[in-house]
Protein backbone atom coordinates (compact mmCIF):
# COMPACT_ATOMS: atom_id res chain seq x y z
CA UNK A 1 0.00 0.00 0.00
CA UNK A 2 1.35 3.31 -1.12
CA UNK A 3 1.30 6.49 1.17
CA UNK A 4 1.28 9.74 -0.44
CA UNK A 5 0.90 13.41 1.13
CA UNK A 6 -0.28 15.74 -1.01
CA UNK A 7 0.25 18.41 1.71
CA UNK A 8 -0.28 18.41 5.42
CA UNK A 9 -1.15 21.64 8.03
CA UNK A 10 -2.63 24.53 8.02
CA UNK A 11 -2.72 25.24 4.53
CA UNK A 12 -4.19 22.46 3.26
CA UNK A 13 -4.54 18.59 4.16
CA UNK A 14 -4.81 15.75 1.58
CA UNK A 15 -3.52 12.34 1.84
CA UNK A 16 -3.95 9.11 -0.41
CA UNK A 17 -3.62 5.50 0.20
CA UNK A 18 -3.08 3.14 -3.09
CA UNK A 19 -3.28 -0.73 -3.08
CA UNK A 20 -1.23 -2.73 -4.42
CA UNK A 21 -4.38 -3.14 -7.07
CA UNK A 22 -4.93 0.05 -7.48
CA UNK A 23 -7.62 1.19 -5.35
CA UNK A 24 -7.27 4.84 -4.54
CA UNK A 25 -8.99 5.78 -0.68
CA UNK A 26 -8.51 9.48 -0.34
CA UNK A 27 -8.35 11.16 3.06
CA UNK A 28 -9.38 14.67 3.86
CA UNK A 29 -10.80 17.38 1.13
CA UNK A 30 -8.28 20.49 1.88
CA UNK A 31 -6.05 20.43 -0.98
CA UNK A 32 -6.62 21.57 -4.95
CA UNK A 33 -8.66 18.84 -6.97
CA UNK A 34 -5.66 19.23 -9.67
CA UNK A 35 -3.14 18.56 -7.05
CA UNK A 36 -5.27 15.45 -5.75
CA UNK A 37 -5.43 14.12 -9.79
CA UNK A 38 -1.98 14.63 -10.21
CA UNK A 39 -0.75 12.72 -6.87
CA UNK A 40 -3.31 10.08 -8.09
CA UNK A 41 -2.17 9.78 -11.88
CA UNK A 42 -6.00 11.16 -12.94
CA UNK A 43 -7.13 7.58 -12.04
CA UNK A 44 -10.34 8.87 -10.69
CA UNK A 45 -12.81 6.28 -11.45
CA UNK A 46 -10.17 3.76 -8.95
CA UNK A 47 -11.40 6.12 -5.89
CA UNK A 48 -13.52 4.22 -3.32
CA UNK A 49 -13.83 7.21 -1.37
CA UNK A 50 -12.83 10.05 0.34
CA UNK A 51 -12.70 10.49 4.14
CA UNK A 52 -13.30 13.72 5.85
CA UNK A 53 -12.20 14.13 9.76
CA UNK A 54 -14.11 17.48 10.10
CA UNK A 55 -15.34 21.04 8.31
CA UNK A 56 -13.14 23.38 9.03
CA UNK A 57 -11.13 24.83 5.51
CA UNK A 58 -7.79 23.14 5.52
CA UNK A 59 -9.66 20.00 5.65
CA UNK A 60 -12.72 20.49 3.83
CA UNK A 61 -11.77 23.50 1.95
CA UNK A 62 -12.09 21.88 -1.53
CA UNK A 63 -14.69 19.52 -1.00
CA UNK A 64 -16.40 20.99 -4.16
CA UNK A 65 -13.89 19.60 -6.84
CA UNK A 66 -13.95 16.22 -5.07
CA UNK A 67 -17.66 16.08 -5.70
CA UNK A 68 -17.33 17.33 -9.52
CA UNK A 69 -15.26 14.64 -10.01
CA UNK A 70 -17.71 11.95 -9.32
CA UNK A 71 -15.97 11.40 -5.99
CA UNK A 72 -17.56 10.53 -2.81
CA UNK A 73 -16.95 12.07 0.30
CA UNK A 74 -17.98 9.90 3.48
CA UNK A 75 -17.54 11.92 6.57
CA UNK A 76 -19.72 11.04 10.48
CA UNK A 77 -23.31 11.87 10.47
CA UNK A 78 -22.28 15.28 13.19
CA UNK A 79 -19.46 15.98 10.72
CA UNK A 80 -21.88 15.81 7.23
CA UNK A 81 -24.83 17.71 8.92
CA UNK A 82 -21.47 20.96 9.52
CA UNK A 83 -20.87 20.37 6.37
CA UNK A 84 -24.53 20.82 4.93
CA UNK A 85 -25.02 23.70 6.71
CA UNK A 86 -21.96 25.20 5.82
CA UNK A 87 -21.21 24.44 2.60
CA UNK A 88 -24.76 23.19 0.83
CA UNK A 89 -22.70 20.18 -0.42
CA UNK A 90 -23.56 16.56 0.37
CA UNK A 91 -21.23 14.02 2.02
CA UNK A 92 -21.76 10.44 2.67
CA UNK A 93 -23.16 10.42 6.55
CA UNK A 94 -21.87 7.34 8.57
CA UNK A 95 -23.20 6.65 12.00
CA UNK A 96 -19.68 6.83 14.22
CA UNK A 97 -18.24 3.56 15.49
CA UNK A 98 -19.69 1.07 12.97
CA UNK A 99 -18.33 -0.43 9.83
CA UNK A 100 -18.17 0.76 6.40
CA UNK A 101 -16.72 -1.08 3.48
CA UNK A 102 -15.21 0.97 0.51
CA UNK A 103 -14.01 -1.35 -2.05
CA UNK A 104 -10.75 -3.27 -0.24
CA UNK A 105 -11.13 -0.80 2.36
CA UNK A 106 -12.88 -0.91 5.34
CA UNK A 107 -13.57 2.34 7.69
CA UNK A 108 -14.88 3.36 11.13
CA UNK A 109 -15.43 6.85 11.98
CA UNK A 110 -14.65 7.65 15.71
CA UNK A 111 -15.63 10.73 17.83
CA UNK A 112 -12.03 13.10 18.91
CA UNK A 113 -11.94 16.30 20.80
CA UNK A 114 -11.73 19.17 18.47
CA UNK A 115 -12.24 22.50 20.31
CA UNK A 116 -15.98 22.67 19.58
CA UNK A 117 -15.85 21.55 16.08
CA UNK A 118 -17.29 18.26 15.33
CA UNK A 119 -14.04 15.62 14.15
CA UNK A 120 -13.16 12.39 13.42
CA UNK A 121 -10.60 9.69 13.79
CA UNK A 122 -10.62 6.94 11.28
CA UNK A 123 -9.55 3.11 11.41
CA UNK A 124 -9.14 2.37 8.18
CA UNK A 125 -8.65 -1.67 7.59
CA UNK A 126 -7.06 -3.61 4.13
CA UNK A 127 -5.59 -6.62 3.92
CA UNK A 128 -2.23 -4.81 2.88
CA UNK A 129 -2.20 -3.00 5.67
CA UNK A 130 -4.21 -4.35 8.34
CA UNK A 131 -5.50 -1.30 10.84
CA UNK A 132 -4.33 2.51 10.25
CA UNK A 133 -5.06 4.60 12.72
CA UNK A 134 -5.37 7.86 11.66
CA UNK A 135 -6.24 10.75 13.67
CA UNK A 136 -5.98 14.30 13.27
CA UNK A 137 -7.22 18.03 14.61
CA UNK A 138 -7.48 16.37 17.68
CA UNK A 139 -6.65 17.68 21.38
CA UNK A 140 -6.45 13.67 22.49
CA UNK A 141 -7.37 10.60 21.61
CA UNK A 142 -10.98 9.38 24.07
CA UNK A 143 -10.26 5.94 23.21
CA UNK A 144 -8.08 3.33 23.81
CA UNK A 145 -6.77 1.01 20.99
CA UNK A 146 -3.45 -0.48 22.74
CA UNK A 147 -5.90 -3.89 22.24
CA UNK A 148 -6.24 -3.44 18.55
CA UNK A 149 -2.89 -4.57 17.12
CA UNK A 150 -2.24 -1.34 15.28
CA UNK A 151 0.27 -1.90 12.21
CA UNK A 152 0.23 1.78 11.11
CA UNK A 153 -0.50 5.41 12.38
CA UNK A 154 -1.34 8.77 11.31
CA UNK A 155 -1.19 10.88 13.98
CA UNK A 156 -1.24 14.68 14.14
CA UNK A 157 1.47 15.72 16.30
CA UNK A 158 0.80 19.97 16.37
CA UNK A 159 3.08 21.43 18.47
CA UNK A 160 5.17 21.38 21.71
CA UNK A 161 4.38 23.40 24.91
CA UNK A 162 8.31 24.43 24.52
CA UNK A 163 7.40 26.75 21.66
CA UNK A 164 3.97 28.01 22.15
CA UNK A 165 4.25 31.80 23.12
CA UNK A 166 1.65 32.95 26.03
CA UNK A 167 1.92 36.52 24.00
CA UNK A 168 -0.11 34.98 21.45
CA UNK A 169 -3.73 36.57 20.91
CA UNK A 170 -5.80 34.55 23.59
CA UNK A 171 -8.01 33.14 21.14
CA UNK A 172 -5.62 31.39 18.73
CA UNK A 173 -3.64 29.68 22.04
CA UNK A 174 -7.34 28.30 23.31
CA UNK A 175 -7.64 26.99 19.74
CA UNK A 176 -4.17 25.46 19.73
CA UNK A 177 -4.38 24.09 23.29
CA UNK A 178 -8.11 22.48 22.80
CA UNK A 179 -7.65 21.80 18.94
CA UNK A 180 -4.60 20.32 18.30
CA UNK A 181 -1.97 17.44 19.67
CA UNK A 182 0.80 18.40 21.82
CA UNK A 183 3.85 16.26 21.79
CA UNK A 184 3.79 14.49 25.22
CA UNK A 185 0.23 13.85 24.36
CA UNK A 186 0.89 12.11 20.96
CA UNK A 187 3.52 10.18 22.93
CA UNK A 188 1.44 9.05 25.13
CA UNK A 189 -0.82 8.05 22.38
CA UNK A 190 1.95 6.23 20.89
CA UNK A 191 2.72 4.23 24.14
CA UNK A 192 -0.47 3.07 24.20
CA UNK A 193 -0.93 1.65 20.59
CA UNK A 194 3.01 0.40 20.50
CA UNK A 195 2.68 -3.32 19.80
CA UNK A 196 5.14 -6.35 17.93
CA UNK A 197 3.22 -5.53 15.02
CA UNK A 198 3.30 -1.68 14.72
CA UNK A 199 5.38 -0.89 11.48
CA UNK A 200 5.56 2.78 10.94
CA UNK A 201 4.01 5.80 12.50
CA UNK A 202 3.66 9.36 10.54
CA UNK A 203 3.41 12.56 12.31
CA UNK A 204 0.63 15.03 10.56
CA UNK A 205 -0.33 18.76 10.74
CA UNK A 206 2.81 20.17 12.04
CA UNK A 207 2.30 23.24 13.22
CA UNK A 208 4.47 25.78 11.25
CA UNK A 209 5.61 28.44 14.79
CA UNK A 210 5.54 25.74 17.26
CA UNK A 211 7.00 22.25 15.92
CA UNK A 212 10.45 20.93 15.31
CA UNK A 213 9.90 18.17 12.44
CA UNK A 214 13.30 16.86 13.50
CA UNK A 215 13.36 16.61 17.43
CA UNK A 216 9.11 15.29 17.22
CA UNK A 217 10.24 12.43 15.14
CA UNK A 218 13.61 11.84 17.20
CA UNK A 219 11.63 12.08 20.53
CA UNK A 220 8.69 9.45 18.52
CA UNK A 221 11.76 6.96 17.75
CA UNK A 222 12.87 6.87 20.98
CA UNK A 223 9.26 5.06 22.11
CA UNK A 224 9.02 2.38 19.57
CA UNK A 225 11.52 -0.66 18.64
CA UNK A 226 13.84 0.99 16.15
CA UNK A 227 12.62 -0.78 12.93
CA UNK A 228 9.24 1.15 13.32
CA UNK A 229 9.54 3.50 10.56
CA UNK A 230 8.74 7.29 11.73
CA UNK A 231 8.27 9.76 9.33
CA UNK A 232 6.77 13.48 9.10
CA UNK A 233 3.81 14.28 6.76
CA UNK A 234 5.25 16.95 4.44
CA UNK A 235 4.47 17.93 0.90
CA UNK A 236 5.03 15.47 -1.74
CA UNK A 237 6.06 12.89 0.96
CA UNK A 238 5.64 8.84 0.35
CA UNK A 239 6.48 6.01 1.35
CA UNK A 240 5.41 2.35 1.56
CA UNK A 241 2.57 1.11 4.19
CA UNK A 242 2.90 -2.91 4.05
CA UNK A 243 3.10 -5.78 6.20
CA UNK A 244 6.35 -6.97 5.20
CA UNK A 245 9.83 -5.94 5.63
CA UNK A 246 10.91 -6.35 2.12
ZN1 LIG B 1 -9.45 21.80 12.43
Amino acid sequence: MELKVINSGSSGNGYVLISGAGEILLLECGVKGIEMKRAIDFQVGNVAGCLLSHIHQDHSGRIKDYLNSGIKVYASDEVSSDVLAVTGEKTVPLPRMRKKKLGGFTVIPFHVPHSETECDGWLINHEELETLLFITDAEYCPYNFSNMNITHAMIECNYSEDYLSRAEDYGKFEHVLHGHMELQTCKRLIQTINNPNLISIGLLHLSGGNSHPERFRQEIRNLVDCDVNVWVAEKGFQTELGLYPF
